[in-house]
């Protein structure tokens, strides 16, 4: 089981659905993509990187921005990640900010945070958020073994 099963609210939230209808070149079939962040701290990273590279679909040939389409936003190893069907080296410079970015900032409330472990899992949160995790991760392992 990995840290994001343990996580409550994985779900794609209505605020990341809002995200995905204002980049409709990026999300044209809105059931067509996954979103497994727990929670809304990296919404803003998120939407830079979007509005980053849908600017630079805008100046590309139609035929080859139909292929590029995000599939799936996750945190992998406590930092974001966003995976498109297809990627240019321009793209793949926006997803690499992305991910750097996210590891400065709290997953959960968007403020600055470190990467931190939570017994064998990575998770990017601020010190408010950090020992609060902590506590909730050993709640519910020891829930689990009761
Ligand atoms: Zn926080």
């Amino acid at each position: 089981m990995s840290y994001t099963d343990k996580i409550h609210g994985l779900k794609m939230t209505d605020k990341f659905q809002a995200l995905a209808k204002q980049y409709p070149r990026l999300f044209p079939d809105p059931e067509a993509w996954t979103i497994e962040c727990h929670h809304e701290g990296w919404y803003k990273v998120i939407d830079d990187a979007m509005d980053l590279i849908d600017g630079e679909l805008q100046c590309m040939p139609e035929e080859l921005v139909a292929g590029i389409q995000v599939h799936q936003i996750k945190s992998k190893f406590g930092s974001l990640r966003i995976y498109l069907s297809q990627t240019t080296p321009y793209i793949r410079g926006c997803l690499s900010m992305a991910e750097r970015c996210s590891s400065h900032i709290c997953e959960i409330c968007g403020n600055e945070g470190s990467l931190r472990s939570i017994q064998s899992w990575m998770a990017t949160l601020c010190y408010v958020h950090y020992p609060i995790e902590l506590a909730r991760v050993d709640k519910e392992a020891i829930n689990q073994t009761k």
